[in-house]
C-alpha cells in the first residue's frame, strides 16, 4: 500500500470538507445575522447590548471563513500556470461588491501576458486577504490601486491603497498569527498570504506610511522560468 497515496487522499478529502464546511455555515450565519440584526433595532434596554455583542462575534465567525477559505476548492494543491490577468478578473467579482459595501474605489491595470505558477485558488485567496486589508485601511474613502509586469524573469504585483498606513511597530508583527489591530479582525489573513506565497516560490515586500498609505509588492518567478 502507497503510503504517500495515503496521504494525498487525506489530505484530499479534509480540503473537501473545509471547502463544503466553508459553504454551508456560511449562509446560515448570515441568516442568523439577519434575524438579530432586526431583533437589536427593537430593543431599547441593556439586551440591545447583548444582541450588538452577538453579531460582531458572528462577524467574527465570517472573517475566518473569508480569510482561509473564500477561494477554497477541492482540489487540493493542483498547481498549474496561471495567466494574472485571469485570475485578477475572478478576485475583481468578489473584491468590488466589498468594496463598494466599505467605500472605496478599485482600479486594476493587468497586461494579458504574465504567468505565474501555483494553485489557482491559493493565490486568489493570498490575493484577497491583501485586498480586503486594502479596503479596509481606507476606513470609508480611498482607492486601491493594483498592476503587474514583468522584469528579469519575474513578475511584479504591486497593490497600493490611501488607507491609514502602518508605522514600524505594526509592520514588524505582519503575518504573526492573532495580530491583528481590528476589532473584527481574525488575525489569520497574513499568516495565510505570506503561507501561499512562499509556497509558490514568490516574495512579499510592505511599504507604508502611517497617515499615508501601504504598497504591498509581491514578487513570483514567471512561468516559463520556474524550478521545480
Ligand atoms: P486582520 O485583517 O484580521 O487584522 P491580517 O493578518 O490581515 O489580520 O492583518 C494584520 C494587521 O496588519 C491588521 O490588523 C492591520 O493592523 C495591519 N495591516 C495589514 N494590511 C494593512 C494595510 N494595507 N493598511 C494598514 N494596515 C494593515
Ligand atoms: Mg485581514
Amino acid at each position: 500500500f502507497n503510503n504517500e497515496l495515503q496521504r494525498s487522499e487525506k489530505m484530499e478529502i479534509i480540503s473537501e470538507l473545509a471547502a463544503s464546511v466553508a459553504h454551508e455555515v456560511r449562509n446560515p450565519l448570515q441568516v442568523t445575522r439577519g434575524f438579530i440584526q432586526l431583533l437589536a433595532e427593537k430593543q431599547q434596554n441593556s439586551d440591545k447590548l447583548y444582541l450588538n455583542m452577538a453579531l460582531d462575534e458572528l462577524d467574527r465567525a465570517s472573517n475566518i471563513i473569508t480569510d482561509f477559505l473564500t477561494f477554497a476548492k477541492p482540489e487540493v494543491g493542483k498547481v498549474a500556470t496561471l495567466n494574472l490577468l485571469n485570475e485578477f478578473i475572478h478576485i475583481e467579482g468578489i473584491l468590488v461588491p466589498m468594496a463598494n459595501l466599505q467605500g472605496g474605489r478599485i482600479t486594476v491595470n493587468i497586461p494579458d501576458n504574465l504567468f505565474i505558477k501555483g494553485n489557482s485558488s491559493k493565490f486568489k485567496q493570498a490575493s484577497i486577504n491583501i485586498i480586503k486589508n486594502g479596503i479596509e485601511a481606507l476606513n470609508g474613502d480611498g482607492d486601491i490601486h493594483i498592476w503587474a509586469y514583468t522584469a528579469n524573469n519575474d513578475i511584479f504585483i504591486h497593490i497600493k491603497d490611501t488607507g491609514e498606513g502602518m508605522d514600524e511597530e505594526v509592520l514588524k508583527r505582519l503575518g504573526e498569527p492573532y495580530f491583528s489591530n481590528k476589532t473584527k479582525g481574525t488575525g489569520l489573513g497574513l499568516m495565510v498570504t505570506f503561507r501561499i506565497i512562499e509556497v509558490m516560490q514568490g516574495e512579499i515586500r510592505f511599504k507604508s506610511k502611517k497617515g499615508a498609505g501601504t504598497e504591498v509588492i509581491i514578487r513570483f518567478p514567471s512561468a516559463d522560468s520556474f524550478e521545480e
